[in-house]
Parts: C-alpha cells; structure tokens; sequence
C-alpha cells in the first residue's frame, strides 16, 4: 500500500509522514532527502547548476539509503550518515533546481519505487501522487499559507541549530515553490483524487487525526 503525502516546502508533511508511519506501521520515505543527497553529493564535488552532465554522471556513484531508528528517519549517503547536512541552507538553496534536471529525477524516481517495493510506505514528496505513484491508495495534498509555513520552518531550523533568518527561510521558501511548480516532470500540483489538507489553522495532532482518518476510510 502507497499513501502519497504531497505539498509545498514546510506545509508539515514530515512532521505528518512520522507520526502516521508510527501509528499506522506503514514504512516513512522521504523522497526529498533522497534530492537532498544529489544536492549535497554535487557541492562537495564542487558542481555548479552549469554542470547538469557531470551532476547527472555522480549519481551512478551515490548509494543513497533511509534507515529507520526510534522512529526517525536516517539518510546516509556511501555510508556515512548526513541526515544533518542535507538540511543546511546551502542544500536547501540549490536543492529545488537540482531536482529540476530531468535526467536526476528520472534516477531518483526509480530509486524512490525502489525503495518502496514490497512495503506499505507512506510517501511524502512533491509529485508522489501525480508521477512516482500514480495510482496509490490514498493521496494528500498537505497545504498551508506560506508565511505560517516559512514560521514553521524557522523554528524548526532553530530547534535543529541550523543558523537562518525568517526573512531567508520565507525567500527560500517562496523560490522552491515557484520553481517546484514549473518543473517538467513530477511538478508540485494536486493530484486526481488527492484530499487537500490545509492545515494553516490546525494543529500538528488535529492533521495527524485527519489524516489517519482519510487512511482509513480509503482502506
Ligand atoms: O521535501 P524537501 O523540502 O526535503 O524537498 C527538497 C526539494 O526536493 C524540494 O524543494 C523539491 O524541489 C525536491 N523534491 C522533488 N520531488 C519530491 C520531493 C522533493 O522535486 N518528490
């Protein structure tokens, strides 16, 4: 079983994936980490956007995997775990671009189905619903308004001492959706059949109730 959770940056579909995966038993993949790791892999390598060949060409060297502990979801990258550093604000400032080359989501997508073989996941991402998992069992489109959202995100990067502004957080914010939703393929949008959660004036358990319960009801 596929549960899709979509949504633009912040709108809480992590915070959301954890809980219901904790729940429901359902296995949490985080499709954004696994662009984070592109992202990540590609600086290290002192790549810029210009060099789409070479960005495309590192991933046959990347093993990426998502490890499971304690209810929380570890990324490591050629065995070394960068949960941490895929979230720093110059991942976060290139990541949304880097998804966009065609060929690093056509990698990432098979990755992606890879990882979901055989188990029932819920997903969160941008185009689960609408590209990676067409036809999953049920689908979210997880929304918020976008300054309540890039407040979510600023105490959520101080919480993890990551150092950043409101004003930065919201200007990221704003670019990533702006361009998640002009993307080629795998775009931000709806998908047919997704339930749209706006959970601008909700709380964290009152989404967590409402999701379990769409869960539910589609099972
Ligand atoms: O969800 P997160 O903020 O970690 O995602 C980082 C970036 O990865 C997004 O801004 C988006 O550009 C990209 N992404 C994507 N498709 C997904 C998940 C993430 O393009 N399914």
């Amino acid at each position: 079983m596929v549960v899709a959770i979509d949504g633009p940056a912040g709108s809480g579909k992590g915070t959301i994936t954890k809980i219901i995966s904790q729940r429901m038993g359902l296995v949490n993949l985080d499709t954004g980490a696994t662009y984070r790791c592109v992202a990540l892999a590609s600086l290290r390598a002192e790549l810029t956007l210009k060099d789409e060949e070479k960005i495309v060409d590192l991933i046959d060297s990347l093993d990426i995997e998502l490890e499971h502990q304690n209810g929380e979801i570890k990324v490591i990258l050629n065995g070394e775990d960068v949960s941490k550093e895929i979230r720093t604000a110059e991942v976060t400032g290139i990541v949304s671009q880097i998804s966009s080359i065609v060929p690093v989501r056509l990698k990432m997508v098979e990755l992606q189905r890879k990882l979901a073989k055989g188990k029932d996941v819920i997903m969160e991402g941008r185009d689960i619903g609408t590209y990676v998992f067409p036809n999953a069992e049920v689908k979210i489109y997880l929304d918020a308004d976008v300054s309540e959202r890039a407040r979510r995100r600023y105490k959520e990067n101080q919480e993890k001492g990551i150092k950043c502004t409101y004003e930065e957080v919201l200007d990221n914010i704003l670019k990533r959706d702006e361009n998640d939703k002009h993307k080629e393929i795998g775009s931000l949008k709806v998908a047919d059949g997704a339930t749209i959660l706006d959970s601008t004036n909700m709380t964290i358990d009152e989404v967590a109730d409402e999701v379990e319960k769409i869960i539910k009801k589609a099972i």
